[in-house]
């Protein structure tokens, strides 16, 4: 697969155990922890997409109240993912993680400026954050690649009519993180 990089949304203890606390987060917590430790041996970059609210943001005031807000520890990545050395985090105040964030021209400058390729999504939720941030990737012209056992939303319904969206609309790819995996599994290529 080529220029991949991996795109971790709203893992936060705000939306795992907090304000926005999520029950079925906590399934897709290790696959996306495989999916991290894979990409790290690998040198595949991973990119922390967070909500970093303002109080006055329009998603806190007219929709889902108090989250995430920037600085708290609600804000914060969980434990179980904390990101290390050399991964990037995003900050963002809106569902799309390319919404007037530096997104866009971080992935354009990834592989030595050649630049990613292909953005392989994971964590919350299927279609909300993930939607929208699939929606702007579309339209920039990335290939988009949905780890669909590592996102997730509040319901099953939520998630797999999400996960339909998300092919229909954008194209999507929905792969199992083993899969994923398993693509970069093959030898790499001489060149
Ligand atoms: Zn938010």
């Amino acid at each position: 697969m080529e220029n991949a990089a991996i795109i971790i949304i709203d893992m936060l203890n705000d939306f795992v155990h907090g304000s926005l606390k999520c029950e079925r987060a906590m399934r897709i917590i290790p696959k996306i922890r495989k999916l991290i430790d894979y990409s790290h041996k690998r040198g595949i970059p991973i990119i922390f997409s967070n909500d970093a609210h303002y109080p006055q943001d329009a998603e806190v005031v007219n929709r889902w109240g108090k989250h995430a807000i920037k600085g708290t520890e609600g804000a914060e990545v969980i434990p179980e993912l904390e990101p290390q050395e050399g991964d990037f985090i995003v900050e963002k105040r809106a569902y799309s993680g390319f919404f007037e964030t530096g997104l866009d021209s971080l992935l354009r400058s990834l592989y030595g400026g050649k630049g990613a390729k292909t953005v392989i999504l994971c964590g919350l939720h299927t279609h909300m954050c993930v939607r929208h941030t699939a929606a702007d990737a579309f339209f920039r012209g990335y290939r988009v690649m949905v780890a669909k056992d590592a996102v997730d939303a509040f319901t099953e319904e939520d998630h797999v009519s999400g996960l339909k969206y998300l092919v229909e609309a954008y194209n999507a790819e929905l792969k199992s993180v083993d899969e994923i995996i398993s693509l970069w599994g093959q030898p790499t290529p001489q060149t």
